[in-house]
């Protein structure tokens, strides 16, 4: 990378001191100012890991965020110590996608810095110890004890040592006091070893010796001279037919991998035999985590409707930066996005999509693999951090090209990308909760876009009303897909009344009589069902049936969840978990009931229902190792399960021919929840899940249960009417000052003790509501969960112009506000968390 300040400012004898600006991974929302030496001038610019003193005793690594020629007002800067590699870690790109995020977000750059660097290239350091060149026992003025002499001795051999040598040397637990008596005393100086954690995957391979491998007398005399051992005969011979032999040499030079010989079921001591008497020798070479070769997959021939839209994308892409394209579930977005992303590879661009979490690990990225090959990298958020340091350093090698990976696969460090597609950008998996930045990766996508001049397309069934509306205020492009690809149709839907059934004894366990029906059908006819209920667990919780008590967490404010897996009562919120009380705690009465529907209890009783069915559960609880999500699906496609029941997973991206029937078990649930967005979601959930059904030749059924089968937004989803959904919502909100009309800042306060919670969002509030804002403040209130962990919430929400001025002027104000608090000395311990367009 070329040094930035070159061509920014004069180069001359009287230079102005430079400076530069310093990502720090401190709790303050800055960068910092330091010195650039005349030494270590030339190979210093925007990205370059550096080495800075921080306040009197630290030194910290840090990562230069700019170059400037203006000295701090504040403060004397003081010079970079260091600079670590001899380029850039970071592009200038990377690192305003981080200065607006943090802007944009209220959060600390540094905080932005932590979650975009993999932790293999995080900045780590190790204090390490050596001798001050100044030292000089005799003359001393401080005598040293008997242990402080032990280290020195030591240092004498070894020149330079970690905390952890000094504690192995003297046999004890901490070694800090004597550390800091020997630095008082002069004998040792304390400095940071940085060291990168990256270890990339090596395999174990074997080959010839070079005698054997290329003199075919010298072969044939070994092969005589083991003729007695058969065990060493086999593996050699397996060797030479898997190693290609050409002109009677063997082509030895990349041996075989060392287990396959285990894998062919061949003596491992032979192995170790032939080994120890120099025949074959053992080498380890690094290898890529990614498989290289390109399958041969069949080239897209787009529908007429499809090639349409294509054209139709391209050609508002030459006026707009984002493009919405509104495909219905099976209308054959991915096929338009390849053919996207192969024409921007084949310009020289990088692409990157955005894929929600869950729908990494299905087809849809065998599709994509077998179209791009190793041009092809997969973030995957249970990747390992090795991995992802491997996609990395493919991104910036130039080998990776396109990237399909979550939300955080936006950090990457690209630096050409010419189009970014952000799939299901209704999502709201795209938004990250904690910790901080607290971003949504959509509309962070479309920053990162901006700022290569790259274009982004998003895409849904059924799109967010931010982008919806931003499509209709012409501010994005926007096309759309009516028919699903093929001779597929939408599914027929069925609203399934429960009270009804309930009244007239139809209701058996939680199913309605109409959702047995359509369920015994599709088994009849071999074909599959899906479940949804949004709830893990076996019931939201249990409650006695004398008293009324119902069994919460002691941390939380929330009630324990029943796992009937294991027998226990577990919270969701802290990770708590108890086994099952027999007996009321309030009144000893043993009449405990279960309360509410979860995925367990569905499966249960699913399995009452239907004893002859093959029954799988699809949810946290069963998908938490690596591949326990792919597994189940893998299961599911070959036909090895009837009935998947699951939670939110179920609804995105499955693609499976034989689901012909979607059972919604309480549509209710989604429904009436207290929140603006409500309703939004449940349209986005119901018809999601539905587009499961039905996706080739037959038509599939949804069936709905609700207790309210009068509600219009029934009558809305049924028909696929989203516009008009859309614009009563959107009146609702406008009427009550709800985003997209207004931007949300939502601050929590939170603390162990609950007056002093309370009193510290008092005083927040007080002096959010002073900022000369036009805004409505709300709160503060307790939290919709007053308590987690032991942390009392307070919440309060302001709601803001949408002019970016309003909301920049805000954001400053509220900085100083949060200072001002902090610095309180009643709140010294109150931790404060902002979220910018929370959910
Ligand atoms: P969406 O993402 O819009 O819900 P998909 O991209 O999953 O839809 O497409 C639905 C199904 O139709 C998939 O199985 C896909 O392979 C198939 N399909 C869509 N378009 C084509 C096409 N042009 N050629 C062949 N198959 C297609
Ligand atoms: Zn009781
Ligand atoms: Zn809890």
């Amino acid at each position: 990378m070329e040094s930035l300040f070159g061509d920014a400012y004069p180069v001359g004898e009287d230079l102005n001191p430079l400076f530069a600006d310093i990502i720090l991974p401190v709790p303050i929302p800055r960068m910092f100012t330091y010195k650039i030496p005349k030494s270590l001038a030339e190979g210093i610019g925007i990205g370059y890991r550096v080495i800075v003193q921080f306040g009197k005793k630290k030194v910290l690594t840090g990562i230069v965020g700019k170059v400037h020629a203006k000295p701090p007002q504040a403060y004397e800067a003081k010079p970079i110590l260091d600079v670590l590699d001899a380029q850039a870690t970071v592009n200038p790109l990377q690192i305003r996608l981080w200065a607006w995020m943090a802007e944009y977000y209220c959060c600390h750059i540094g905080e932005v810095m932590n979650a975009a660097l993999p932790s293999g290239l995080k900045l780590s350091s190790e204090s390490k110890i050596q001798i001050n060149p100044l030292f000089d026992q005799e003359t001393s003025a401080y005598p040293l004890d008997d242990r402080e002499l032990v280290i020195l001795e030591a240092l004498v051999q070894r020149e330079k040592m970690s905390y952890q040598d000094c504690e192995n040397i003297l046999g004890i637990k901490s070694i800090h006091g004597i550390i800091k008596s020997l630095v008082v005393k002069e004998a040792i100086l304390v400095f940071e070893e940085v060291k990168d954690k990256f270890s990339p995957k090596v395999e174990s391979r074997v080959r010839l010796v070079k005698r054997y491998a290329e003199d075919r007398d010298a072969l044939e005399g070994l092969f005589a001279s083991i003729s007695g051992k058969p065990k060493q005969e086999e593996i050699l011979l397996k060797y030479l037919q898997e190693v290609p032999v050409f002109h009677q040499v063997a082509l030895n030079e990349k041996g075989l991998e060392k287990s396959i010989f285990a894998q062919a079921g061949l003596s491992q001591s032979a192995l170790k035999t032939l080994m120890k008497n120099g025949v074959l020798e053992e080498f380890k070479v690094v290898v890529s985590r990614f498989q290289d070769e390109l399958t041969a997959s069949d080239p897209i021939q787009l529908s007429q409707e499809q090639d349409a839209a294509k054209a139709s994308i391209k050609q508002q892409f030459e006026e707009k930066h984002t493009v919405l394209l509104h495909g219905i579930t099976g209308s054959g977005k991915t096929e338009i996005y390849i053919t996207l992303i192969e024409e921007a590879l084949a310009g020289g661009s990088q692409v990157l999509l955005l894929l929600p979490e869950i729908a990494l690990t299905t087809h849809m990225v065998d599709r994509l693999r077998k179209v791009f090959g190793g041009r092809m990298g997969v973030f995957h958020s249970k990747y390992s951090d090795n991995e992802r340091v491997e996609v990395w350093n493919g991104v910036l090698s130039g080998k990776v090209s396109f990237v399909v990976g979550v939300r955080s696969s936006i950090f990457l460090p690209f630096d050409s990308l010419g189009l970014v597609i952000v799939d299901e950008e209704h999502e709201s998996s795209y938004k990250q909760f904690d910790p901080a930045p607290r971003y949504q990766a959509r509309d962070a996508a479309i920053m990162l876009a901006w700022l290569h001049q790259a274009n982004t397309l998003l895409g849904s069934a059924t799109p967010s009303f931010e982008s919806f509306y931003n499509a209709r205020q012409k501010k994005y492009g926007y096309v759309q897909l009516k028919n699903r690809y093929g001779e597929a149709q939408l599914p027929e839907f069925h609203l399934a009344d429960i009270l009804a059934d309930k009244k007239k004894n139809l209701l058996k366990l939680d199913s309605t009589r109409l959702l047995r029906e359509k369920i015994q059908e599709a088994l009849q006819r071999q074909e599959q069902v899906l479940i949804f209920q949004n709830r893990r667990g076996y019931a939201p919780y249990i409650c006695c049936e004398d008293c009324g008590w119902i069994p919460g967490c002691d941390r939380c404010d929330v009630s324990l969840t029943y796992h009937q897996f294991g027998e226990e009562m577990r919270c969701h919120y802290c990770g708590f978990k108890e086994k099952v009380p027999h007996t009321c705690a309030a009144c000893g009465s043993t009449k405990l009931g279960a309360v509410g529907l979860g995925t367990e209890r569905i499966e249960e009783s699913l399995a009452l229902l239907f004893p002859e069915a093959r029954i799988a559960r699809m949810d946290l609880d069963t998908t938490r190792s690596k591949y326990g999500y792919q597994r189940l699906l893998e299961d599911f496609g070959s036909g090895n399960v009837d009935i998947l029941v699951g939670t939110q997973m179920i609804t995105k991206g499955l693609d499976f021919d034989r689901v012909t029937v979607v059972g919604i078990m309480d549509a209710d649930r989604i429904l009436y929840f207290p929140d603006f967005r409500a309703g939004e979601r449940a349209f986005q959930q119901i018809t999601q899940v539905a587009g499961r059904a039905g996706r080739r030749d037959k038509r599939g059924n949804v069936i709905i249960q609700t207790r309210r089968p009068d509600d219009q937004i029934f009558t809305q989803i049924m028909a696929g009417d989203y516009v008009n959904f859309y614009l009563q919502e959107m009146g609702e909100r406008q009427r009550f000052f709800y985003p997209p009309f207004v931007k949300i800042i939502k601050v929590s306060t939170r603390h162990k003790e609950y007056k002093v919670a309370e009193k510290a969002a008092r005083h927040l509030h007080q002096l959010m509501a002073e900022i000369p804002v036009k805004k409505i403040m709300l709160g503060p209130e307790k939290g919709l969960i007053g308590k987690i962990k032991d942390q009392y919430i307070f919440e309060s929400v302001a709601k803001l112009d949408r002019t970016s001025q309003a909301q920049a002027q805000f954001k400053h104000d509220l900085q100083a506000a949060l200072e001002e608090m902090q610095a309180h000395k009643d709140f010294k311990s109150v931790r404060f968390v902002v979220d910018v367009d929370p959910y």
